[in-house]
């Protein structure tokens, strides 16, 4: 049987990539999002990969939407909390709001997907989640004090959530790129992408399928004996 699994923020960018790869390797995907519903019709008519809206930083929006996912394809095996925004602004000029809106779409989504998922993980004794941080949540960055507090919580909450699966079938795994070549980083101003790629060793920016090659060695079958890790992919920006 084809494992099945949702890819949050799964329609575009690295999502899209990440999706494209587990459906590719076999899997049933679910593709999430929140807003561009453009971009995720012309992905579905694309790909034939579903599209399902919601808010995953929403937690009964999130109960809802797996319930949709496994209604339509069966029981949640893999999760790839992928789904991530930016609202970057000094500390000087950061709002609560854009504070908030950060930790509770990054970080909470993560939470919120997993506990909606993570009961049925535990009866069927197997669940694969990978999720993906930054290498700004590892090394920080000016004016992101909300997005690299996000992100580094995530790899906390990957340890921390691979300690209670271990026993129990499930790895729970990070990914944290360096700068892809996707809209998140086009919105950076190209002075200061410049700038980045210049520190880049590689010399250039990653591609969003650098990322998907990633998860699909994470989210294996054969991949039960690695959780608790992160795996940087960021063309060697940041090494510890
Ligand atoms: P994009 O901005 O290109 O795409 C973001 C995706 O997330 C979209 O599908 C978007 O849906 C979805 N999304 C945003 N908010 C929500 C929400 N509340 N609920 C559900 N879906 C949501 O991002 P990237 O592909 O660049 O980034 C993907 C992940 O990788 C993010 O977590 C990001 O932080 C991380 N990352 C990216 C890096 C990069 O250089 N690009 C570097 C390091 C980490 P919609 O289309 O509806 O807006």
């Amino acid at each position: 049987m084809a494992r099945v699994a949702i890819v949050t923020g799964g329609t575009r960018g690295i999502g899209e990539a990440i999706s494209v790869a587990l459906r590719n390797a076999g899997y049933k995907v679910a593709a999430n999002y929140c807003g561009n519903d453009t971009r995720a019709k012309a992905f579905s008519e694309r790909t034939g990969i579903g599209a399902y809206k919601w808010d995953v930083a929403d937690y009964q929006a999130c109960v809802d939407g797996v319930a949709k996912v496994v209604a339509d394809l069966g029981p949640v095996d893999v999760i790839v909390n992928n789904a991530g925004i930016t609202r970057d602004a000094t500390m000087r000029k950061m709002s609560r709001d854009g504070w908030d809106h950060v930790i509770d779409t990054n970080l909470g989504g993560c939470f919120n997907l997993c506990k909606a998922c993570w009961d049925g993980m535990l009866e069927r004794s197997f669940g694969r989640i990978v999720n993906i941080g930054s290498i700004n949540g590892q090394a920080g960055q000016y004016g992101q004090v909300n997005y690299a507090a996000a992100k580094s919580g995530i790899h906390g909450f990957t340890k921390a959530l691979a300690h209670e699966g271990a026993a129990k079938g499930i790895t729970v795994n990070a990914i944290a790129p360096g700068y892809i070549d996707t809209d998140m980083v086009a919105a950076v101003p190209p002075n200061v992408l410049e700038k980045i790629v210049a520190k880049i060793p590689v010399g250039r920016l990653g591609k969003a399928d650098e990322i998907a090659r990633g998860v699909l060695f994470l989210v294996a079958d054969d991949a039960g004996f690695v959780t608790g890790s992160t795996l940087s992919i960021n063309g060697g920006q940041h090494m510890y």
